[in-house]
């Protein structure tokens, strides 16, 4: 066998076991009973920085309300924005409102194929075009985001990560054109029932392919078995928190003077807060998330 034979080898036996793993043990999300690329649209914006198990009932609530593209084009922002809540990041929300209206007037809302004019769109990245094209279209792009690359890096390089060139390159060779549209969800299975920031190597399809899993056993000190892994800091104080906080007071009025709303967003924090709440109102503000009448000291959703 020659090293090009078994580079081709490596790339089969790998896509394979990916493929078959899939086939058994997907995880059954709801977007993925759907092909409408509006509703992988959606399902994708939610999901750029909102874990999976919080998407998944706003996903389904959104749909409920915004049924089409159409629908959610013609919505107020302010509805949006109200069934945005609990998803954080309130401005990916606004963009996927004005996604759907250049949708509606210029693609006839007909959500693109065409990976370049997704991007065209507002909050549209490489990563979720070819999300688009690939999974509501079954077009032949990889679509990597940071879970795939950690894959594929330690699958195919026995690294946590490589550079994003060389990344690009090795994931065009393994990916399998004619199973674009399972491909890139299987990776992404793999990432995340085996292949986490702390590999689960055991059961994982990848293990006799991979080259980063000899490495796992000395690389991560082993917790003691049933102890809890870390967790993550709250994000309670983070502009993340406060953002979430003004919109959600702001939902529940018509308008309200803006000394209460930054009176009640620092609710329980430090005296020290008020000035950052204050620009994060601003920030909102230039977003186009709020509308603020100076002159009258008013403010309010759009
Ligand atoms: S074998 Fe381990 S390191 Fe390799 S892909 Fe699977 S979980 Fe990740």
């Amino acid at each position: 066998m020659t090293p090009l034979d078994e580079q081709d080898e490596h790339v089969r036996l790998f896509r394979s076991a990916v493929l078959r793993f899939y086939s058994r043990h997907r995880r059954d999300l709801p977007w993925r009973r759907s092909q409408d690329a509006y509703h992988i649209l959606v399902s994708e914006v939610m999901l750029q920085q909102t874990q999976v198990n919080r998407v998944i009932p706003k996903y389904e609530r959104f749909l409920a309300r915004f049924p089409t593209v159409h629908v959610l084009a013609s919505a107020r922002l302010r509805d949006v924005v109200r069934a945005w809540i609990g998803l954080g990041y309130n401005s990916r929300g606004l963009r996927l409102w004005r996604c759907a209206k250049i949708i509606a007037q210029r693609h006839g809302g007909v959500v693109p194929d065409d990976v370049e004019q997704l991007r065209a769109l507002p909050g549209i990245g490489t990563y979720t075009a070819c999300a688009i094209a690939s999974f509501a279209y079954g077009k032949p792009h990889p679509a990597i985001d940071t879970n795939v690359r950690r894959v594929l890096s330690r699958v195919l390089f026995g690294r946590d990560s490589v550079s994003a060139a060389v990344l690009r390159r090795a994931a065009a060779r393994v990916f399998p054109a004619r199973a674009a549209r399972r491909w890139c969800q299987a990776l992404m299975d793999v990432a995340a029932l085996h292949c986490r920031s702390s590999p689960r190597c055991e059961g994982c399809p990848a293990l006799m392919t991979c080259r980063f899993a000899p490495k796992v056993a000395r690389a991560l000190p082993r917790r003691p078995s049933g102890s809890a892994a870390p967790r993550k800091a709250a994000f309670a104080g983070s502009p993340r928190f406060f953002r979430g906080r003004i919109i959600r007071i702001l939902s529940g009025v018509g308008s309200m003077p803006v000394a209460r709303l930054l009176s009640e967003a620092k609710d329980g924090s430090p005296k020290a807060e008020g000035a950052r709440i204050a620009s994060l109102v601003d920030d909102l503000r230039r977003e186009g998330l709020l509308r603020i009448d100076r002159r009258r000291r008013r403010v309010w959703l759009p």
